[in-house]
């Protein structure tokens, strides 16, 4: 049985609070990044009627058309791999970049968020599982791009983000969201600064995404089904 948008949203909402209660955390700590990449504008209207207002796209030329399709006071985040040449319109339509590997982004995002005038809030992705196909900033190199994106003024680094290694099992990737836990509590005793956000968790593990120190879980397919590659 299929069931509705709004009965998963609920499920879904039910399933975080349970997982933060469970960890001894507080459920309004959580936030749920509704990921709405390749779902129409419509649908996502009903998850906004239920009150959800952050969400998630990973391809900027499908978000700069469904943005504006959609009620203005939302919080968008760019969860994808970026390109140097898209960076003007990802500022332009994004709250939240949270995909920042490489410090040629960043200061081509502090370039573009200089002319128009806007600060962009980010979060440094980490590739924890050093897999060569995916992006993020090695481990070891991430205090040393905090530094380097920390010098600039139009960038605000609110924390790390990162996707594990897929498997079947979501028990195994655990230790890649204590490792994001551990780096982020490194770099803000080194650096001073506050890391808050920990980005990690999808449809699949966001549970123990949650049990590891979560405070923005992405989550797609729970909630819209599957929506192929
Ligand atoms: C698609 C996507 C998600 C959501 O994954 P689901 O398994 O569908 O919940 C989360 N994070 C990123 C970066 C994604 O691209």
């Amino acid at each position: 049985m299929n069931l509705s948008l709004e009965q998963n949203y609920q499920i879904l909402l039910d399933q975080i609070q349970k997982a933060a209660e469970k960890a001894g955390r507080d459920p309004g700590s959580i936030r749920l990044l509704a990921v709405s990449k390749k779902v129409e504008p419509e649908r996502l209207r009903i998850l906004w009627n239920l009150g959800q207002r952050c969400f998630g796209e990973n391809r900027v030329q499908e978000a700069r058309v469904k943005i504006p399709e959609m009620p203005t006071g939302g919080e968008w985040h760019f969860i994808g791999g970026l390109q140097t040449n898209k960076a003007r319109e990802a500022v332009e339509c994004f709250d939240v970049v949270e995909s920042v590997d490489r410090m040629e982004l960043a200061l081509e995002l502090e370039k573009r968020a200089a002319v128009a005038g806007k600060r962009l809030k980010i979060l440094l992705e980490v590739n924890v599982g050093g897999e060569a196909a995916k992006h993020g900033c090695p481990p070891e190199k991430a205090a040393e791009l905090l530094a380097a994106v920390g010098q600039l003024g139009r960038l605000e680094v609110k924390g790390l983000m990162a996707i594990p290694p897929f498997r079947e099992d979501p028990e195994t990737a655990r230790p890649f969201f204590a490792q994001l836990k551990a780096i982020r509590d490194r770099l803000e005793q080194s650096s001073g600064l506050d890391l808050a956000e920990l980005s990690m968790g999808m449809s699949h593990d966001f549970p123990i995404a949650i049990a590891e120190g979560a405070t923005l879980v992405r989550i797609g397919t729970a909630l819209f089904g599957s929506r192929g590659p």
